[in-house]
């Protein structure tokens, strides 16, 4: 119906950031789009299936995460970056291509045996979403499935986080 030609045309392409030689995909204006947002947010409640909460990840997965566990039904849950939580039920570091990053959930969100769905808005190599998804196994949870706005294809973070399925609204 259009909806998703009309988010993709919203995605601003900006060279060079954070570094020289990155292409960088702005998707604010999504978010900023009454209209795309709807599309999104409904998009990707619909892959929710059978979770009952969504981890949405530091900082754009929250905007994308509290709407699509709305949409949902669901409660949510915020995987922050290291030092903001006042109770931190776990913490994992991972790989960046410059140094590491280190992301906490917060304690008493994720009761064992829930079935987590996991919201970010890029998936480019998957060390991200995975580090999120491995905090969520160390809590008990069981990651259902992944769900992003943009899927960076040729850095095939996909294959990272087989076999839980990602879904994806656009690929790039
Ligand atoms: P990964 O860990 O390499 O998969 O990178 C994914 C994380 O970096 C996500 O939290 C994204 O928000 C962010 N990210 C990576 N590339 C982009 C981009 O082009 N636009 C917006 N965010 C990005």
């Amino acid at each position: 119906d259009g909806s998703l030609t009309h988010v993709l045309g919203l995605v601003h392409d900006v060279p060079d950031h954070p570094r020289p030689g990155i292409l960088f995909k702005d998707l604010t204006p999504v978010f900023a789009d009454a209209r795309a947002f709807t599309t999104v947010a409904t998009e990707l409640a619909a892959r929710v299936g059978e979770a009952d909460l969504v981890a949405g990840i530091e900082a754009r997965g929250f905007l994308l995460g509290a709407a699509v566990a709305l949409v949902a039904g669901t409660g949510v849950v915020p995987v922050r970056k290291a030092g903001k939580l006042p109770r931190v039920a776990g913490s994992r570091t991972y790989d960046l291509e410059y140094g590491t990053a280190t992301l906490e959930l917060p304690a008493g969100t994720v009761p064992p045996g829930a079935r987590v769905f996991v919201v970010d808005d890029v998936l480019a190599t998957g060390g991200t979403a995975a580090a999120a998804a491995a905090l969520l196994t160390d809590a008990g949870a069981e990651v259902v499935g992944f769900g992003v706005l943009l899927e960076l294809t040729a850095l095939a973070g996909r294959s990272v986080l087989a076999p839980v399925p990602v879904h994806a609204l656009l690929h790039a």
